[in-house]
């Protein structure tokens, strides 16, 4: 689960990790209000789950409480395209105004899962303020990482030799010490995939500052965590994943035309890199789960059908918990409702499998059966859209 970077700014002041002082608003009111409280100066923040606002609008400086009023009137009920939220951009629905940052130092660091240390590991580096990515394809050198013994923590030798590659003085290095020590505690104790400062700022009086804030939340933890559960912001996900989140199927929008319905999330792994090895491109990861009921699987069907992309579908079940006769009920039941003529490949194995066969082939739906996954994935490159 991703959360916005107000959010996020609350988490670390809870950790006593430094972040500008800032108020929330939600209409150019509001932004002029909380201007005015600041000094007469700040700066507007659109709040969206996506970076790359600096260079798209979504971060403006304003040098009067008018001014905010008006940043803010542009950028509210607007749609934010950064290079990061897609051509379809995000909605700004909030803003954070803050006290300007006198800026003498923009660093980098971060927070995630290194899987092939099969732990957390801490990434530092100067060039705070550009894009990652960037640097780590230009300037590789420049990035400097430290990886996590899960079960020591981040041990301070590691915290000091960061600190020193970031070129810090003594009295900047105690204070980005002590940040990088509590960011890794945000980090563990809220079972985040991810905690991005970018960029942690070292002001003109020599103060280490959260100038912005990225928090990703392992969704799989978040039964640990009820109380982040507040943080959710459905507006900012996709409608179709939000949808599939709240029926418990586990969904994720992809770019191509087929439509994927799967049980087990192995498999429709496997089922997503045989259509692509096919030449045919899946539209979305499906994975419907075990013990789920015609309605349920209905909703999964209603999920990939409604969405604009979805051309032709392929179904893959291995019926065990799951009976394919479920599965054939689900599907028809969503075609029914729907209306949908959209054509579609359907390989079943396992519990009930004739049965399931039966039900669609009775339908009248556009089926085509399959035996296996690869004559399933042939014949979806050759179904005729
Ligand atoms: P992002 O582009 O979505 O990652 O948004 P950031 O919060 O990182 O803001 C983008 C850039 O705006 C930062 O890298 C800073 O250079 C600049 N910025 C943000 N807040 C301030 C501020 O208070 N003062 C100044 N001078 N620049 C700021
Ligand atoms: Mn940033």
């Amino acid at each position: 689960m991703n959360i916005h970077e107000f959010q996020a700014k609350e988490v670390f002041a809870r950790y006593g990790i430094p972040v500008p002082r800032g108020i929330v608003a939600t209409t150019p009111a509001e932004a002029k209000a909380a201007t005015q409280e600041l000094g007469g100066r700040s700066v507007v923040k659109a709040q969206i789950h996506a970076g790359g606002r600096g260079k798209s609008g979504g971060v403006k400086l304003v040098r009067s409480p008018e001014e905010a009023e008006e940043a803010a009137r542009s950028m509210l009920a607007s749609t934010l395209v950064t290079p990061q939220t897609g051509p379809e951009g995000a909605p700004v629905e909030k803003l954070l105004i803050e006290e300007l940052a006198d800026i003498k130092n923009e660093l980098y660091v971060a927070l995630t899962i290194d899987r092939g240390h099969r732990g957390p590991v801490l990434l530092v580096s100067t060039q705070g303020g550009m894009d990652i990515e960037e640097v780590a394809a230009n300037n590789p050198e420049d990035i400097h990482t430290e990886p996590v013994d899960p079960l020591l923590g981040l041990m301070p030798f590691q915290t000091r030799r960061l600190v020193r590659r970031l070129g810090l003085g003594p009295t900047v290095a105690g204070s980005a010490a002590k940040v990088l020590t509590a960011l890794h505690q945000v980090f563990v104790e809220n079972d985040c995939s991810l905690v991005e400062v970018n960029p942690l700022i070292v002001t003109g009086d020599d103060r280490v500052v959260a100038l912005d804030a990225k928090i990703n939340l392992d969704d799989d933890a978040m039964f640990r965590h009820p109380g982040l559960m507040v943080y959710r912001d459905v507006n900012q996900e996709d409608p179709l994943e939000a949808q599939a989140a709240d029926l418990d199927i586990a969904y994720v929008n992809l770019d191509g035309d087929v439509g994927c319905l799967v049980n087990g999330a192995g498999l429709a792994m496997a089922t997503l890199d045989v259509t692509t090895a096919a030449g045919a491109a899946p539209a979305n990861f499906l994975d419907v789960g075990g013990g789920a009921t015609p309605e349920k699987v209905s909703s999964a069907v209603k999920i990939i059908l409604s969405d604009a992309k979805v051309r032709r579908v392929l179904v893959n079940i291995f019926g065990g918990i799951l009976r394919c006769d479920i599965a054939g009920e689900g599907i028809v039941l969503a075609y029914k409702e729907t209306g949908s003529t959209i054509p579609l490949v359907v390989r079943m194995l396992g519990t009930n499998v004739a049965e399931g066969k039966e039900i669609l082939g009775a339908s009248g739906l556009p089926v085509v059966f399959a035996d296996t996954l690869t004559e399933a994935a042939d014949a979806i490159k050759q179904l005729n859209i």
